[in-house]
């Protein structure tokens, strides 16, 4: 058995500890197998253990990725977009999770209309508003939302986050908690439902599962650390 089959089957095992300590169903959380700079044998790997959801930050990656392997897997959106770029992510990206802008809303819109669908993304939140980080301000985000709510073919799902690069365990609890209340004020006050909170990565997803995290996207602890 390969080497990231073991680790697969460790972090199967470490997500659903998670969701049984926080008494959350069964299948509450996704697996985002994040493959930025992994090459496609590897991820083929993994595809071959049973996982199919994989998240990218560069929409090039995933075009380029998505000719080589299996027309199953799901691909994820989960950096920066640029404006040019949105074409093609809408083309081939199951959830857009960095929607941070009502531009780039509209944009995704606009595309998705062409192309006759209704694209899923989720809003990035910047959560401790640190002026190096990509995602709409927490004062910010109801506004953003109510742009999304308004945009026909976009199906705003829920919020996403990235925690500080250097956070202890109770910061990073903190922060997750954070993004949850928020959530579940806005699905309050507004009567909509935003289900995703796709937060938790290879160092903390079990802290971010516990406060409520449906989608982990994972990569240094299945493809071991990138070659920067
Ligand atoms: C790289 C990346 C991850 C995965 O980080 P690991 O620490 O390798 O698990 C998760 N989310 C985003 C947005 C990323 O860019």
């Amino acid at each position: 058995m390969s080497c990231i089959h073991d680790n697969l089957n460790a972090i199967q095992h470490t997500i659903q500890a998670a969701i049984n300590d926080a008494h959350r169903p069964a299948d509450a959380v996704k697996l985002i197998a994040v493959t930025k700079t992994v090459p496609p044998q590897l991820i083929q790997q993994a595809y071959e253990w049973g996982q199919r959801r994989f998240g990218e930050n560069r929409v090039q990656e995933i075009v380029a990725k998505a000719s080589l392997l299996p027309a199953d897997i799901e691909w994820h959106m989960i950096g920066h977009l640029q404006s040019n770029k949105v074409k093609t992510a809408v083309k081939t990206s199951r959830i857009i999770h960095s929607a941070d802008s009502a531009s780039l809303l509209r944009k995704i819109n606009e595309c998705a209309a062409v192309m006759k669908l209704r694209q899923e993304v989720l809003l990035q939140v910047n959560i401790t508003g640190e002026s190096t980080k990509f995602g709409v301000s927490l004062s910010c985000l109801e506004e953003l939302l109510l742009v999304a709510l308004g945009m026909p073919n976009i199906n705003c799902c829920g919020l996403m986050t990235i925690p500080p690069f250097i956070a202890t365990d109770d910061e990073l609890r903190h922060w997750y908690r954070k993004l949850k209340d928020y959530r579940d004020r806005l699905e309050k006050k507004h009567r909509i439902l935003l289900p995703e909170l796709s937060m938790g990565m290879s160092g903390d997803y079990g802290i971010a599962i516990r406060e409520g995290a449906t989608c982990v996207r994972i990569g240094t602890a299945i493809f071991g650390e990138r070659a920067t």
